[in-house]
């Protein structure tokens, strides 16, 4: 199988299945392998950023619809060990949402033990529950932080609860689960406090990432004239900062990193939209209700929970996940004319 140049807008087209090659791992059709499992969990949350949910969330997904913590440790043993797949992170919605986290995350150390197990979250609650996902097998945290302006941070969350962040992510340092990221999507009015939230990061120890905002919110006001780049960030952090040319610690990580003031501390730039990395990504993700999908901008999905719960054996549910992998498109096309966003947003699908 050759690897295509990708990165460019690719019209999503089906390919036969018969074509696909034999072999156990997430192949697509233009030679990545997928080792990077996304599991999100819940459609709930606890602030409502302006980036991601709508004002008054996403509607509720019935309970008998959602994933229970059983079949979640049952595809994440599927996924290790039928698929290939090398790491394993919680998202939603907000994972801590899930009062059985703790039990999934034990779970899947169990069946899948030695490979990392990750969360991405607001970390809202967190001080309360740092030490007990550790001890079921949390190995790894990233945080989402988009300023260290309290009201800046209401504004953008639509909840006031920049301190109950802040304690999570001190607990979370504190319960062992360093180096710790943090997460900050670009949005014009957080700019200004942007070089700000970088020099608390610093203080505080912890790694700093921005990330181009997606047309991924659920109100559907992405607009790419509006949208703050890569660029513009790393100017404005610029003028209070040296920043010198880091790199990718490796290939298929999206964040570019920054020395900051000749290091070691650097910062991270994720450019999803103006440089867009697709033809490196090495994720396939499974929603909270159970479906497969191959990419975060194609709303094609294929429903393993309906087979689980109908009697498939492992190896039939690992043959649907592969075939929905092998359909992956070439990349988001989030540049090219008559781009349309999914009908998910962020929240929906598991960022
Ligand atoms: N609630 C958790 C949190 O916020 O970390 C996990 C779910 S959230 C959907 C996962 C990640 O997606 C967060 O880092 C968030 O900032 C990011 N995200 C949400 N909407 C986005 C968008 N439109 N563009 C880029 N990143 C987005
Ligand atoms: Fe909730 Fe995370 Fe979306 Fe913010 S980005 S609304 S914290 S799911």
């Amino acid at each position: 199988m050759t690897t295509v140049a990708l990165g460019v807008p690719t019209m999503p087209s089906s390919a036969s299945i018969e074509d696909r090659p034999d072999v156990g791992e997430l192949v697509d059709r233009f030679g990545r392998v997928a080792r990077d499992l996304r599991v999100s969990i819940t459609e709930k949350c606890s602030l409502r950023c302006t980036y991601c949910m709508p004002e008054d969330g996403l509607p509720a997904i019935p309970t008998q619809n959602l994933l229970t913590a059983d079949e979640i440790v049952r595809l994440v043993d599927i996924a290790v060990h039928r698929l290939g797949v090398r790491e394993v992170r919680f998202t939603g919605g907000e994972p801590l949402m899930r009062p059985d986290l703790e039990q999934m995350i034990a779970g899947c150390a169990e069946r899948a033990p030695g490979v990392p197990l990750a969360m991405t979250t607001n970390a809202i609650g967190l001080e309360h529950r740092a030490h007990k996902l550790v001890e079921a097998g949390l190995s790894r945290i990233n945080i989402s932080l988009d300023s260290i302006d309290r009201e800046h941070f209401a504004r953008l969350t639509r909840r006031d609860r920049l301190p109950s962040v802040i304690a999570g992510i001190r607990a979370a340092a504190e319960a062992g689960l360093g180096p710790l990221k943090i997460n900050a999507v670009l949005m014009p009015e957080m700019l200004g406090g942007a070089a700000d939230l970088l020099e608390w990061c610093l203080n505080e120890g912890v790694a700093l990432r921005f990330i181009e905002e997606m047309p991924l919110d659920a109100d559907h006001e992405w607009a790419r004239e509006n949208m703050v780049t890569a660029d513009r960030l790393l100017a404005v952090l610029g003028e209070r900062f040296t920043l010198s040319e880091h790199g990718r610690q490796d290939p298929s990580a999206p964040a570019e990193e920054w020395l900051v003031d000749g290091g070691p501390a650097t910062v991270g730039v994720i450019a999803s939209v103006t440089r867009s990395f697709c033809s490196d990504c090495d994720r396939t993700r499974l929603t909270a209700e159970g479906t497969v999908r191959s990419c975060l901008f194609s709303d094609r999905e294929i429903d393993l929970r309906a087979a689980l719960r109908g009697g498939a054996d492992d190896e039939e549910l690992a043959r649907l996940w592969r075939g929905a992998m092998w359909n992956k498109w070439a990349g988001h096309g989030i540049n090219a004319d008559g781009f349309a966003p999914p009908q998910r947003s962020m929240g929906a699908i598991g960022g």
